[in-house]
């Protein structure tokens, strides 16, 4: 029964090569935003041929958004015939930078041993790839199907989502979906439920300028920060490394609350290398570090922020002339998608049938768009499945394998089948 399906896609075997280095050579880089409408062109062309009606839209006045670098986004949907559920794949179609220590060109899409090389290759071209070929394969098996397929390619998932999937949720693209598929590169034996949450600020400590001879005259804002990073490493860090969840987050590090500080800054700018004179002598009259937050699902918001400005307001009331500003840059809120959802029990079962085996659950120490189909879109069945390698993404010689889109291609395709055939 389902033997006919899966030979469809295992005969797409070079397409899906093609189409996957294909996507690869549209240089799609994010910053700036690099070729969004070529890509979009590609895939309209593309889904228009499997009978798909799409659709282009551009996320104007989103972040990063211009004339030079529009923010464009695709969604593609065909109609069953007759009345069903909707089945949504979202893919974001926009790559990191290539960064140092490549082997091969990271733009010319080299298949080599069964595995297909480049920027964007598992983080998630193929992924996209293997979902549009599970969905030709399904509806060239099954033109009967209930219901709708929906493929989208987004914008700027990698800088947070907001000319992508946040914009395509504002403007009500999620209100008709059931079911989101997102083809990240999790393994095609892995089911990603959701990701932790995470809070980014920017403290600044404030001080006096002085002659740095006479130190006592002015205020010194480092001192300052000092302390702060004190109160965190003696009170803030040892708290969150205690917390655990029950999020099946990996790696295993990630099940605890962490905190990066991504920059510290304070005094003088730093010179350009080839400067040759000498410093100026002055008490640092502001220092600013930049933290970055990841929280559990058990943990809140409120919390998190909360136990932050508590130690800074302690500092305030204990510490002689301490002052501090706090400036929030972003919050995501952790997302988790239930075990017994329907879009989980589906994907369960059809690994089950493609691959002999129960699938591992994990959930993401970092955000994803799932963030924005659960909180602004309203839908809490989304999970990430699809091919690749994770701890590939963003590295040089990022490869994915062909077998893997495969499988993948598979269970996407046979989850279809249950989803818009049995009901
Ligand atoms: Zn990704």
């Amino acid at each position: 029964m389902t033997s006919a399906l899966f030979a469809r896609i295992d005969a797409a075997r070079e397409d899906l090569i093609a189409l996957t280095q294909d996507l690869i050579r549209i240089p799609t880089l994010n910053p700036p935003g690099h070729a969004y409408l070529e890509i979009c062109e590609y895939l309209d062309h593309r889904l228009r041929s499997a009978g798909f009606q799409t659709r282009l839209i551009r996320a104007k006045d989103t972040p990063g958004d211009s004339d030079r670098y529009p923010r464009w986004n695709i969604i593609a949907r065909r109609e069953g015939q007759r009345p069903g559920e909707t089945v949504h794949f979202n893919s974001h179609h926009d790559v990191v930078a290539v960064g140092e220590g490549w082997t091969h060109d990271p733009f010319t899409a080299p298949l080599i041993d069964g595995r297909i090389y480049g920027r964007g290759a598992c983080d998630m071209k193929g992924g996209l790839a293997a979902s549009i070929i599970a969905a030709e394969a399904f509806v060239a098996e099954h033109p009967d199907y209930a219901g709708a397929i929906e493929i989208s390619a987004t914008a700027d998932e990698e800088s947070g989502g907001y000319g992508g999937v946040a914009y395509l949720a504002e403007q009500g693209f999620y209100k008709g979906v059931d079911h989101v598929i997102i083809p990240e590169p999790l393994g095609h034996d892995r089911i990603c439920l959701g990701h932790r949450g995470g809070w980014w600020a920017e403290i600044e400590t404030k001080g006096e300028i002085a002659h740095g001879s006479m130190p006592f005259l002015g205020d010194c804002a480092v001192r300052h920060m000092g302390a702060v990073l004190s109160e965190f490493e003696t009170k803030l860090f040892p708290a969150m490394a205690e917390r655990r969840t029950d999020m099946p987050v990996v790696p295993e590090g990630a099940r605890s609350s962490t905190m990066n500080i991504n920059a510290i800054h304070g005094g003088q700018p730093e010179q350009e290398d080839d400067f040759t004179g000498l410093p100026a002598h002055n008490v640092p009259d502001r220092c600013r570090i930049q933290i970055d937050r990841r929280y559990l699902a058990e943990e809140t918001y409120d919390g998190v922020r909360g136990e932050v400005t508590a130690l800074l307001d302690g500092l305030k009331a204990s510490r002689p002339k301490f002052d501090y500003t706090l400036n929030e840059i972003n919050h995501v809120a952790p997302s988790m998608t239930d075990r017994q959802a329907p879009v989980v029990t589906t994907i369960h079962k059809a690994i089950e049938d493609v691959l002999g085996r129960a699938p591992d659950y994990v959930a993401s120490p970092g955000t994803y768009d799932q963030k924005h189909i659960d909180r602004i879109g309203r839908l809490q069945n989304c999970i990430a499945y699809g091919p690749g390698v994770l701890e590939l993404a963003h590295k040089p010689d990022e490869w994915v394998g062909v077998d893997d889109m495969i499988d993948s291609a598979k269970v996407m395709a046979h989850s279809l089948r249950q989803l818009l055939l049995d009901a």
